[in-house]
């Protein structure tokens, strides 16, 4: 039987819901012989009687959720190569390797233990080492995240894979049940560094340091330059959103491309104990987890939503290229910082950024290398309090909400930075936000700018067997081709991808 509905009192145990479930399954509690939690959230309807609620599977009868199987593949004449170790090319290795296909990935970073103190110089020192940093290297841009699970894929059976290898590889396993999934970087690294292993253990190989700077056809093969030379037969293209060389050489190899739009914006930094208050009624309870939000408004000048909310965390440096500043959010598995952070964004397209190809991706380059210049180098970032910004004045820094983002800030004028619209927008959507979640416009909120990689602003083309039209070998695959908007829904692509290799293989 599965309940769907129960409410629970807050701090519930997991037998006690056991016994709750049973008690309405009108079973005893002996009889039982599967219970599963299979969801929890928090229900805040009723700020002063917040309850926990559960669907569980409960039965007399010994039962299993159904298991994702791949068939077996063997080794072929060429391996199967995968670009970039992200969670799609984590994701497509992994499957690929339990296929018996031994794939070879090539990621241009470095492994998680030698990449932790290149970001930490970034963070602590200001100092940028472009192929090891918040964005490349092993685990992609999942690696020093939030380490949120959630997304909107109705792939609900890849979605529990992609949770339950997780969980095998290390993760909590809460993961498996709590509505809004989060690992945190801390538990997320060594999950990752776990699969790598496996995937080791079954034959296929990562190499570290291996920048794919060309794929030339060469007949019935590829040839692949990165940190040798590679022939293959297919190739999976798991690039992330930031590889804009790695675009501009697909682009002059031919790879059908466009651009596509993205958003742009500011990370908002407020106390987590105001959005507490906000959402929960309470500004600390031990029961509770740290409070999230999502909020979106509707403007004259275009949408304004937040995303990828941060309880509890911090603002990061994400850069990923010399003299430009990119802001992005992270916190640990406590998530137990003293502020909490959201992105605010504001979409745009090719009425903000042009036509071409790259045009995108040289719109966010030149807001970047802005920001760069406005804080004064170092990676430092503009910042502004929301009350000065919304006076139009670029004030000081001093207020309750201390900055958490590394390697610092600087007081600026954000209308410098962002464009007319952007900042106009935001103007007009805060204190309608502020409505929704009291206190989110707050004078002392910390507006750190700017936040220009939340998605690809490129696609690389597939068709709907997962192929490039431009040369079948190549599959498009994750965030960076466009395919993908977060760790789970580039995780469960790279499955995607290796299945139709699979398919196409066994055909
Ligand atoms: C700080 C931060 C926090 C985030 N928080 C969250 C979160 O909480 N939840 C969430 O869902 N999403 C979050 N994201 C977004 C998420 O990380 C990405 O959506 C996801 O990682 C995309 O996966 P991917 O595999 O497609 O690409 P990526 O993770 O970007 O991986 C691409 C990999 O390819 C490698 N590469 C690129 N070019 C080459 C080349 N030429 N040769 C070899 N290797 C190459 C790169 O080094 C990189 O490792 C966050 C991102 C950042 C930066």
């Amino acid at each position: 039987m599965r309940i769907d509905d129960l409410s629970m009192p807050l701090g519930s145990s997991a037998a006690d819901v056991k016994r709750a479930a049973a008690r309405k399954a009108r079973l005893s509690e002996k009889d039982v012989r599967t219970f599963l939690i299979l969801r929890k959230s928090i229900d805040a309807r009723k700020k002063g009687a917040i309850r926990e609620c559960y669907g569980v599977l409960i039965s007399d009868a010994v039962e299993r959720l159904p298991e994702v199987t791949f068939p077996h593949v063997g080794e072929r004449d060429h391996r199967p190569v995968v670009i970039g170790f992200g969670p799609a090319g984590i994701f497509a290795a992994y499957v690929l390797a339990l296929a018996g296909m031994r794939p070879l990935v090539l990621e241009r970073g470095l492994p998680i233990e030698e990449r932790a103190p290149k970001v930490d110089a970034l963070w602590q020192r200001g100092v940028l080492d472009p192929n090891a940093n918040a964005e490349y290297g092993e685990g992609g841009a999942g690696a020093f995240s939030d380490g949120k699970l959630n997304s909107g894929i109705k792939d609900k059976e890849l979605s529990r894979f992609v949770l339950e290898t997780f969980v095998k590889f290390g993760a909590p396993k809460e993961i498996l049940y709590l509505n809004k999934p989060h690992v945190g970087t801390d538990k997320l690294r060594e999950t990752i560094r776990a699969i790598r292993g496996e995937i080791e253990r079954l034959g296929g190989e990562v190499r570290f340091r291996a920048e794919v700077t060309d794929l030339v056809r060469e007949g019935g093969t590829i040839r692949l330059t990165a940190d040798g030379e590679y022939l293959t037969d297919r190739v999976v293209l798991a690039i992330g959103h930031s590889a804009r060389d790695t675009y501009e050489r697909l682009l002059e190899r031919g790879f059908a491309m466009e651009s596509k739009p993205f958003a742009v914006g500011v990370r908002l930094e407020s106390l987590q104990e105001d959005i507490n208050e906000a959402m929960y009624g309470v500004r600390r309870d031990p029961r509770l987890p740290a409070a999230d939000y999502k909020v979106a408004e509707h403007t004259a000048l275009g949408g304004v939503y937040s995303f990828c909310m941060c309880p509890g965390g911090y603002v990061v440096c994400a850069s990923s290229e010399e003299g430009g500043v990119v802001t992005n959010g992270m916190s640990y598995h406590a998530r137990d910082g003293r502020n909490a952070n959201a992105a605010l964004l504001v979409g745009v397209d090719e009425n903000d950024y042009g036509g071409g190809v790259l045009a995108g991706v040289e719109y966010q380059r030149r807001i970047e290398r802005k920001a760069f210049g406005l804080a004064g180098g170092g990676y430092r970032a503009p910042c502004q309090r929301v009350g000065d910004f919304l006076k139009g004045r670029i004030g000081t820094l001093d207020g309750v909400v201390e900055p958490s983002y590394l390697p610092g800030v600087a007081p600026a004028d954000l209308s410098r930075l962002l464009p007319e619209r952007i900042t106009g927008a935001l103007r007009l959507a805060l204190p309608a936000l502020d409505r929704r979640v009291k206190g989110l416009a707050r004078e002392d909120n910390l507006l750190t700018a700017p936040e220009t990689r939340s998605s690809s602003p490129v696609r690389v083309l597939r068709d709907e067997s997962y192929r490039s039209p431009s040369d079948p070998a190549f599959y498009p695959c994750g965030e960076g081709c466009g395919y993908a908007g977060g760790i789970m829904s580039a995780a469960v692509d790279g499955i995607r991808v290796a299945r139709a290799i699979l398919d196409e293989c066994l055909r």
